[in-house]
């Protein structure tokens, strides 16, 4: 179940820990890059700081071009930059969150302030290639579609964990498996999950590696310019599903087709 350890905090959890930040925000050290200011509390942290800024602003660019936001790199600077809180230790980032024992990190978008944050603790041997990129990736594409318009959780899992090194590979291998058993979500069950919700590992393990894996069936087959218009779509108003007939058309006219092309490419 290690790769299901990321949480989305989104909305309302951020307030009271923007606040809690920005008050104390003097007790924080910080690193400044272009599009992101690293806050740091301990000194000990200092060099995991300067290298979490460093593949940010990297993330920052490969994320983007990965799901077609093209006009993306002037977004995120100045003022607007996304401030990655490390906290010191995972109890002084569960204790100031309110986040399960679980998490390891969260992303919120605070819409009208525009302020952009992720959160997490430091010495996480996985956090460069795993939560870093998941929670950049929920900013960049809450940024692409905006925060209006609802995005379908399995959507949004699917996108972050693109940014996550190795893992659309391995979960094709996943599912490869789980539909031969006959093991896996039709995808129209697939998008009324709010996984949040889901108590059982393995639902959980299964959502995220479809999810990712669906994604990634639409990005290698159609193209990443195809998955950006498709999000312009969305961000549009349409619902994922009129969204995907605009864009595909002639080739994906429903969840049915998007699961029987998807499955038909796993099989190759
Ligand atoms: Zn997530």
């Amino acid at each position: 179940m290690k790769f299901l350890r990321v949480l989305l905090l989104f909305c309302l959890l951020g307030f009271c820990l923007i606040g809690f930040v920005f008050s104390q925000e003097s007790n924080w050290q910080n690193f400044k890059g272009k599009h992101f200011i690293v806050l740091y509390q301990s000194s000990a942290d200092k060099s995991e700081a300067k290298k979490i800024l460093r593949s940010a602003e990297k993330y920052y660019g490969s994320i983007g071009r990965k799901i077609g936001y093209t006009r993306y790199s002037n977004f995120w600077t100045w003022d607007d930059r996304v401030k990655i809180i490390l906290f010191p230790t995972k109890e002084l980032f569960l204790d100031q969150t309110g986040q399960p024992e679980w998490s390891r990190g969260g992303a919120l978008d605070i819409g009208f302030s525009g302020q952009k944050v992720i959160v997490s603790y430091a010495g996480q041997s996985q956090f460069l290639r795993e939560v870093l990129p998941h929670e950049i990736s929920h900013l960049v594409l809450s940024d692409f579609i905006g925060l209006d318009h609802k995005i379908p959780i399995w959507f949004s899992e699917g996108v972050a964990q693109l940014g996550e090194e190795g893992k659309a590979k391995k979960a094709e291998l996943v599912m490869r498996m789980m539909i031969r058993l006959d093991r896996y979500y039709p995808l129209r069950s697939l998008a009324r999950i709010d996984i949040r919700k889901e108590k059982n590992e393995e639902y959980v393990e299964l959502f995220y590696a479809e999810s990712v894996s669906v994604v990634d069936f639409l990005i290698k087959k159609f193209g990443s310019d195809a998955f950006g218009r498709l999000c312009r779509k969305m961000s549009d108003g349409l619902s994922f599903e009129a969204a995907m007939k605009f864009v595909y058309q002639g080739m994906l006219s429903s969840y049915s087709e998007l699961e029987k092309k998807w499955i038909q490419y796993l099989n190759h």
